[in-house]
């Protein structure tokens, strides 16, 4: 199928909304696409777009057509001054030390930089984020941040077939959530689910999934690139 089909086709079937009937935010992860292909993605009805590398945020920036504009990678610390400004949220709030770098940059720039605060919720080495156990106490910190305004929380669950101990994850995310929702009326995102757990998540209550290969087929790397 084409990248129009495959975006209409997840668009009607998002429509019913999660388990909650909420609204359900399709975020296309663009990561080694063209320009070109994002902006068919973008005309067939892509609303929000996500880079996880600055180099390609920035390198696009330009050249893609509209859509809202997420960073949904690891951000270093030392990268953060090229991305102020040009996003609509950050997803990617992994740590005090980037969230100090965003709020003085932010500040500096006079601005509010929206972010999501990132769980780790499977507790991986491999993987960035707050622990669950610190997570809540994360967000009370940059909500009280001058530059920051915590809209969310986001989580990548880990590869297993164990649907059991995903759902838990995935439930105890959405838990987090709530807590923050119900004393801050800027909490609106739950950002959890790809292409591969992305029915999962929403019946457990994720309102925003990260979709690249349902929407753009398989990715090819450079043979240089083997991270
Ligand atoms: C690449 C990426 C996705 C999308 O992954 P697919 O499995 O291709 O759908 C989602 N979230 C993040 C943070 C990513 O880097």
């Amino acid at each position: 199928m084409s990248i129009s089909e495959n975006v209409r086709y997840y668009l009607d079937k998002l429509a019913a909304g999660n388990c909650f009937g909420e609204k359900v935010t399709l975020v296309a992860a663009t990561k080694t696409r063209t320009p070109q292909e994002i902006n068919e993605a973008i005309a067939a009805g892509i609303s929000d777009i996500g880079e996880n590398k600055v180099q390609e945020f920035c390198g696009k920036y330009d050249l893609v057509q509209g859509g809202r504009r997420h960073f949904i990678g690891h951000l270093q610390t030392n990268k953060v001054r090229y991305l102020i400004g040009k996003t609509d949220l950050i997803q990617s709030l992994d740590r005090d030390e980037l969230a100090g770098e965003l709020a003085k940059r932010s500040v500096r720039a006079g601005i509010v930089t929206d972010v999501l605060i990132e769980v780790n919720i499977g507790s991986e080495l491999t993987k960035s984020g707050y622990s669950l156990a610190d997570a809540f106490a994360a967000y009370e910190r940059a909500r009280a941040t001058q530059g920051l305004r915590v809209r969310g929380f986001m989580a990548m669950l880990p590869l297993s077939d164990d649907r059991a101990l995903l759902g838990g994850l995935a439930d105890e995310m959405r838990a987090l959530y709530e807590r923050a929702k119900a004393q801050d009326e800027n909490i609106c995102h739950l950002s959890m689910g790809m292409s591969g757990d992305w029915e999962l998540c929403l019946a457990h209550g994720a309102n925003m999934i990260r979709l690249g290969t349902a929407l753009f087929g398989a990715r090819e790397y450079p043979a240089a690139h083997n991270a």
